[in-house]
């Protein structure tokens, strides 16, 4: 029998925020329990910032309660700030830059995100959502935007791989069968292939892995960072180069547009 432990809530003064990346963005949540080894860049930054006492502290994510009424607020503001029209869809939030929306075994974050996209679509912008949890299938109903971007983040096939550099995030055929559930009822979607490891810290196929995902509009390639292991490897350059060009070359074949 699984215990759910009930999610701790904090509240913020705002929420959507543009990103050093040059997109808006909105985090309502604080920590994320799929506490990634590779390592997490968020969970590395919370530790800088105070908003995290460590490991354990990061993979028990707080949600920001007052998310929804932020949003009511910020949302107008946003749209009369970039002039964009009610019912123009072109302009996309992304969800989530230092969290994980759909994190496993947090029924009040996965909820949260439904009201929030929900509301971004209410008010006539779409959504770009990125996990290495479980998209819902709710996703696909009528309240949200068909123009929806729907992506995961992915870097092997092997479980094992999973369970050591990612223990809390979904297995990869759950993450690929909701994607593909999504795509299949007209949904764009993505697969974000990042941090993709150097063959000393595992060695695997990446053809396997484009195969895998094959379906999806769009991908993006990148590899693995912040870590003094990838960096050792004595041909990381040549290494990279030849596997973006296999990227590439799948990419042609599926027609998928691709990004490094
Ligand atoms: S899913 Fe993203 S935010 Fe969550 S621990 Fe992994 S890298 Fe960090």
């Amino acid at each position: 029998m699984s215990i759910t432990i009930p999610v701790q809530n904090i509240t913020r003064k705002s929420l959507i925020y543009k990103s050093g990346l040059g997109f808006y963005c909105v985090n309502h949540a604080q920590g994320c329990s799929h506490g990634c080894r590779y390592p997490c860049y968020a969970f590395s930054m919370a530790g800088r910032y105070g908003r995290s006492a460590g490991y354990d502290d990061w993979c028990r994510p707080k949600l920001v309660a007052n998310a929804p009424a932020l949003l009511d607020k910020e949302l107008p503001k946003l749209k009369k700030k970039l002039g964009v029209s009610a019912d123009a869809d072109e302009f996309r939030i992304h969800l989530c830059l230092t969290t994980d929306p759909f994190m496993v075994g947090w029924p009040e974050i996965r909820a949260m995100s439904l009201r929030i996209v929900e509301k971004i679509n209410a008010a006539g912008l779409t959504c770009d959502i990125l996990t290495k949890g479980i998209l819902p299938r709710e996703l696909a109903g009528p309240a949200f935007n068909k123009k929806n971007r729907y992506g995961i983040s992915i870097v092997s096939l092997d479980e094992d791989f999973r369970k050591r550099w990612e223990p809390g995030a979904a297995p990869y055929a759950d993450r690929i069968g909701a994607l593909r559930y999504l795509h299949d009822r007209g949904f764009p979607t993505y697969a974000h292939i990042e941090p993709y490891p150097t063959p000393n810290i595992f060695k695997q196929d990446i053809a396997a892995l484009v195969n895998a995902v094959a379906f999806v509009d769009s991908l993006y390639f990148g590899g693995w960072n912040y870590s003094t292991a990838a960096e050792k490897y004595p041909d990381r350059t040549a290494f990279y180069e030849e596997q973006s060009r296999i990227v590439k070359a799948l990419c042609r074949k599926h027609n998928i547009e691709c990004e490094m």
